[in-house]
């Protein structure tokens, strides 16, 4: 029993986490956000929803500073004040919120934000067990093995669904007719941003894949769709 115990606990962990962080994720963006109401995105979505059948598409407003777009799990997505503040202030077009948007639809239809939930505290009953039977063999050093391997592991899942969301994406604004350009434009925008301030990241872009795999990815689909569309 002694020797299984860690992983029960691991696993008990891990179904408490996972509670916690629907409930606390649902209540946060309940309490901070907002439908997004803006005429010149309005348009945008509307031809997001024609081009996926959909009577409309709510997107929400949240009430935090970092430039960053989320899909919940709940399936309701997500821009920041920030990143709506660059849009009024000229730094980035409807066409490049309409890809962030349809970024995050992509997450949602894929099934990624409900598994990223199950992912996260998944990785947290990993991180706990890994650290409770290293820690026996290394004392010290164990956790920080298990933390390691843990986020390498966390790093390279969520990287496959950036490519898979971006993917989505790209066929979506495509048939949509507002096209990939802004879906690159608004990554290299971004990417400069980034470089203007260092240290200061759009958090839409720490979590992602870097800027220049992401365009050739997509460019790599546009030739694909050229030759079998
Ligand atoms: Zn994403």
């Amino acid at each position: 029993m002694i020797r299984f115990t860690p992983i029960l606990l691991a696993i008990l962990y891990a179904v408490v986490m996972y509670r916690f962080s629907v409930w606390r994720t649902r209540r946060e963006l309940d309490a901070r956000s907002t439908e997004l109401a803006d005429p010149r995105l309005k348009g945008m979505t509307e031809r997001l929803a024609r081009a996926l059948d959909l009577p409309r598409i709510r997107v929400n407003i949240y009430e935090i500073d970092p430039v960053n777009g989320l899909a919940a799990p709940d399936g309701r997505i997500f821009i920041t004040r920030g990143f709506y503040r660059k849009f009024q202030q000229g730094e980035v077009t409807a066409e490049e919120l309409a890809s962030v948007i349809a970024h995050e639809l992509g997450h949602v239809a894929l099934g990624h934000s409900r598994r990223r939930m199950i992912d996260f505290s998944g990785q947290n009953a990993l991180r706990t067990a890994l650290a409770m039977i290293l820690s026996r063999f290394l004392p010290g050093i164990g956790v920080w093995i298990a933390n390691g391997l843990t986020s390498l592991l966390a790093a390279r899942l969520s990287r496959g669904d950036e490519y898979e969301a971006d993917e989505y994406a790209a066929a979506l604004l495509t048939k949509a007719g507002i096209g990939t350009g802004a879906q690159k434009s608004l990554f290299r925008k971004l990417e400069a941003l980034t470089q203007a301030r260092a240290g200061a990241a759009p958090a839409w872009l720490m979590s992602h894949p870097k800027t220049e795999e992401r365009i050739a990815a997509i460019e790599k689909l546009e030739t694909k769709w050229r030759v079998e569309g």
